[in-house]
């Protein structure tokens, strides 16, 4: 089913006039009221008028998550706080939180985006909907739970954490969709055995996860161990939440809300934009945000576009699953490195689990990278050799794509520290 098939189905030139239109409005809107973006267009000697059509944004200039935190709480917002109706924060982990506010309109086109994306991984107004994402400041509790309302499923916020009662509520509740973070439904399937349910008992369908880049191998993993198919969903606070992209049946990348949402791919070292299928950072522009709306936001995440009609009759823009940060990305001895391709690696080797830490050290001046990883609960080595024999496995397997030398470790069962939010997967020691 399309939610939308207007807004999702829509011909090329009609949405390109839609985009220009759009575009026009929201940067007349920031220059008439965010000193910040006056400023910045003045810089670069351009005006509102000087931006017709939407292929006019390379002219434009772009916002950072500095940016944000710089102008913290509301020095971005184009409209009056007395239009507020809601205020979603990131936590100030790395400094000075973010504010992100909506108006009325602004939650109105988030729970549109959001029943978009349930519909688009194959949910109906049938489904029981299992929230497992945290509930609060972040997006994603409340965002799937709009969404999910709007679209007149069954809602069952569980928010994150208590694991058992999760499980529980999921076999007498019957749901049908479980949405979490990939991490925590790994650590729910794993969970099964140990609360005494057998996955056969749940009536899960649908698994919609997001909020972390992962891999293939991990999808196939949480599939096997819950008994259902799992999608891609992508947002982020600062462009609204859940819900600016999800994948469909055809599991060949996530559609874009390109209607709210202008994607662009670009070199993260020119910032020029690349070609359609080569990997990029992901900016976003707003076209119809009226609280915040924020022109060419670096999202930092490493993605690609795809244009063109898909098989399921939406004609949006499809992104790639993300492959990474582009600041998550470790530089080891002058080698990029990211913790998806050590999951990758992981995951095609059986006799280990999924559960894994990257330890980054400096030896005087040479770097050091070790991978910590569990083993898998159902096998039992015959003797020390095994264990040796699996290690030199997954040391060459990390040397043949890493191109580096890696340290590896082997874990017991359940001893790597679990997540209930977003996995800790590396550990940089070389900055203490
Ligand atoms: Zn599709």
């Amino acid at each position: 089913m399309i939610w939308n098939e207007t807004a999702e189905c829509m011909d090329a030139e009609q949405r390109r006039e839609m985009q220009s239109r759009r575009l026009r409005d929201t940067v007349a809107r920031v220059y008439q009221n965010v000193e910040f973006y006056r400023k910045k267009m003045q810089e670069l000697g351009i005006e509102p008028g000087d931006v017709k059509t939407i292929e006019d944004i390379v002219k434009l200039p772009f916002t950072t998550k500095k940016d944000l935190r710089e102008n913290y709480p509301f020095g971005l917002c184009a409209a009056p706080e007395s239009q507020f109706v809601r205020i979603h924060a990131s936590s100030g982990t790395t400094g000075k939180p973010t504010a992100v506010p909506y108006t009325r309109k602004d939650l109105d086109n988030f729970s549109e985006c959001v029943a978009r994306a349930i519909c688009c991984t194959g949910g109906t107004n049938k489904d029981v909907i299992q929230i497992a994402y945290g509930y609060g400041l972040f997006t994603g509790g409340l965002g799937l739970h709009d969404g999910a309302t709007k679209l007149g499923a069954g809602v069952i916020p569980s928010s994150g954490g208590n694991t058992r009662n999760q499980l529980t509520l999921m076999k007498d509740f019957k749901s049908t969709i479980l949405a979490c973070t990939p991490s925590y439904a790994m650590f729910l399937a794993e969970s099964l055995q140990e609360a005494g349910i057998r996955k056969e008992e749940l009536s899960l369908k649908i698994g919609i996860f997001g909020a972390e880049p992962w891999s293939n191998e991990m999808r196939k993993k949480i599939q096997e161990g819950l008994g259902l198919t799992a999608y891609d969903i992508y947002g982020l606070s600062e462009i609204m939440g859940p819900g600016v992209a999800a994948s469909c049946a055809v599991q060949d990348g996530l559609h874009v809300a390109e209607d709210h949402f202008y994607p662009e791919i670009l070199n993260p070292d020119t910032l020029e934009p690349v070609a359609d299928g080569t990997v990029g950072e992901l900016v976003f522009t707003h076209l119809t945000k009226e609280a915040m709306p924020l022109l060419r936001y670096r999202t930092r995440d490493l993605s690609s576009i795809e244009h063109g009609s898909c098989a399921c009759g939406r004609t949006t823009a499809k992104m790639g699953r993300i492959l990474g940060r582009s600041d998550d990305m470790l530089i080891i001895r002058g080698v990029n490195v990211f913790p998806s391709q050590v999951e990758s690696v992981l995951l095609e080797v059986a006799e280990v689990s999924p559960n894994y830490v990257i330890i980054v050290d400096r030896q005087g001046t040479m770097d050091t990278i070790e991978v910590k990883v569990e083993l898998d609960e159902r096998y039992v080595p015959d003797d020390l050799g095994d264990l040796e024999r699996i290690k030199e496995t997954i040391k060459h397997k990390l040397n043949s794509v890493l191109r580096i030398g890696v340290r590896v470790t082997l874990a017991e069962h359940k001893t790597i520290e679990r997540s209930e939010g977003k996995a800790k997967r590396v550990v940089d020691r070389r900055h203490i």
